[in-house]
C-alpha cells in the first residue's frame, strides 16, 4: 500500500493540517479536567517532531468523544494543548473552533515550526456527515493535509477523508507504520506465519479469518468463538458457552477453506469452565479445567482456554517467523479467566526470532497489562480500523492519501 508520507514532500514553511487521534480519556478531578492516559498524544509525537524539524507550520485537528455536533465543554480539546506543549517543549496555540475566523487568523499568523491545535472536529455535525463545507473550511487553513489518525481511518469523516478533496494528502509517520505492519508485512510474511484470533463472536472475526486464510500457514482460534469450532470439529457439548447456531455454517466454511488451502487450523482442546459468572461484578462461581476433549457440562460455560491448549498453541507460535494476534483467549477482564490470554502473550513475546504484531483492541490491552509491550515488534493503535484493514477492506482515510 505505497502511500506518500510527509517524507516524500517538501513541508518546510508550509501550513500542514495534521489529523491526529487525540481522543484521550479525560477525567474531572477537583474541578479540573485531567488527561488520564496520554498514550495517543505520545504515539503521534514522531510526526509532530519531524514536521517541527522541517520548519512546517503544524495545525493539529482531532475528534474527542461523541459530542454529536454539539459543543460540550467536557469534550473540549483545550486541555490537550498544554499537555502537548509539555511533551514537545514549545508553545501550542489553541483555536476555539476547527473552522472560522479565529482559526483562520491564528493559522495565517503562524511562523515556521509553530504548532496550533484546533477544537474538537465533532463539535460540528458535518464532521461525521463528511460535509463538504466543513471539509473545505478546514482545508482553507492549510496547504497540505497529513493524516496520522490511523484509529479513525475506517471512517469517512470531514477531517479524515473530506479535506483530502481540497489539499494534497499524505500520511504521517504513525499511519505509515500501521500500514506497514498491518498490511504490507502480511502480504509477504516471513514464514511460518501464525495468526492467533480470539474474541467473543464468530461473525465479528470471520472477515479476518477468511482474509488471512489466504495468507497464513496456521490459524489459531481461541476465545468465545472457539466453541462453535469445537462443536463442529470435536462434536462436544457446549453447556452455556458462547454459541449461536447461525455461527455454525460460517465456521464450517472457514474450516473447509482451510483444508482446501492447506492452512493448519488449531482450536482449543480444553477450557476453564465456571458454573456462574457476573461480568459486571467481575466474579465467577466454581471453576475447573475440563479434561482434553471433554465437553462443557450443562449449567457450565467456558471462559478461558486451558493449559493443554496453551501448550498446543505455544509449540506452533515458537516455530513462527511472523505472528499476528487479535482478540483475547478468554474473558480476560476477570482475573481468574485471564490466564490463557496472558500465558499466550508471554509465549508470543518469548519468540524473539519472529516479527510479532499485535493487531489492535483487547489483545493490545492484554499485552500492556502484562508489561510485555517492548517485547513485541509492533502494537497497533487502532481498534475498528485494524480489524477492517485485516479484513482487507479499503479504509476511506487511507484511500484519500496520494499514492507514491
Ligand atoms: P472482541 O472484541 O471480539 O475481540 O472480543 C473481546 C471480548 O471477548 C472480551 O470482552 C472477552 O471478555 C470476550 N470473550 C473472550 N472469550 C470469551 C468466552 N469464552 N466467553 C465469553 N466472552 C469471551
Amino acid at each position: 500500500m505505497p502511500k506518500k508520507t510527509i517524507r516524500d514532500i517538501d513541508v518546510s514553511g508550509k501550513r500542514c493540517l495534521v489529523r491526529v487521534d487525540f481522543n484521550v480519556p479525560l477525567e474531572r478531578q477537583d474541578g479540573q479536567i485531567v488527561i488520564t492516559d496520554s498514550t495517543r498524544i505520545q504515539e503521534t509525537l514522531p510526526t509532530i517532531k519531524y514536521l517541527i524539524e522541517k520548519g512546517a507550520r503544524i495545525i493539529l485537528c482531532s475528534h474527542l468523544g461523541r459530542p454529536k455536533g454539539k459543543r460540550t465543554p467536557d469534550e473540549s480539546l483545550a486541555p490537550v494543548a498544554p499537555a502537548l506543549a509539555a511533551l514537545i517543549g514549545r508553545p501550542v496555540a489553541f483555536a476555539g473552533d476547527c473552522v472560522g475566523p479565529e482559526a483562520k487568523e491564528l493559522a495565517m499568523s503562524m511562523g515556521d515550526g509553530d504548532v496550533l491545535l484546533l477544537e474538537n472536529t465533532r463539535f460540528h455535525a458535518g464532521e461525521e456527515a463528511n460535509d463538504a463545507t466543513l471539509a473545505k473550511g478546514m482545508a482553507d487553513l492549510a496547504e497540505i493535509f497529513v493524516n496520522d489518525a490511523f484509529g479513525s481511518a475506517h471512517r469517512a469523516h470531514a477531517s479524515t477523508a473530506g479535506v483530502a478533496d481540497y489539499l494534497p494528502a499524505v500520511s504521517g509517520l504513525l499511519m505509515e507504520k500501521e500500514l506497514a505492519y498491518l498490511h504490507d508485512e502480511l502480504e509477504t510474511p516471513q514464514r511460518p506465519f501464525v495468526v492467533i484470533l480470539g474474541g467473543a463472536k464468530v461473525n465479528d472475526k470471520i472477515g479476518v479469518i477468511n482474509r488471512l486464510l489466504d495468507k497464513a500457514d496456521t490459524i489459531i482460534i481461541g476465545g468465545g468463538m472457539a466453541f462453535t469450532f469445537r462443536k463442529l470439529v470435536e462434536g462436544i457439548t457446549l453447556g452455556n458457552s458462547l454459541y449461536k447456531p447461525e455461527w455454525e455454517p460460517i465456521a464450517q466454511a472457514a474450516l473447509d477453506k482451510a483444508k482446501e488451502r492447506g492452512v493448519k487450523m488449531l482450536i482449543p482442546v480444553d477450557a476453564l469452565i465456571t458454573d456462574s459468572f457476573d461480568f459486571g461484578a467481575k466474579t465467577v462461581g466454581n471453576t475447573r479445567y475440563t479434561a482434553v476433549g471433554e465437553g462443557i457440562p450443562d449449567g457450565w460455560e467456558g471462559v478461558d482456554i486451558g493449559p493443554e491448549s496453551v501448550k498446543l498453541f505455544s509449540e506452533e507460535i515458537a516455530k513462527a517467523k511472523t505472528v499476528l494476534w487479535n482478540g483475547p483467549m478468554g474473558v480476560f477482564e476477570i482475573k481468574v479467566c485471564a490466564k490463557g490470554t496472558f500465558d499466550l502473550a508471554e509465549v508470543i513475546a518469548a519468540n524473539q526470532d519472529a516479527k510479532t504484531i499485535i493487531g489492535g483492541g483487547d489483545s493490545v490491552k492484554a499485552v500492556k497489562k502484562a508489561g510485555l509491550s517492548d517485547k513485541m515488534t509492533f502494537i497497533s493503535t487502532g481498534g475498528g480500523a485494524s480489524l477492517e484493514l485485516l479484513e482487507g477492506k479499503i479504509l476511506p482515510g487511507v484511500a484519500a492519501l496520494q499514492d507514491k
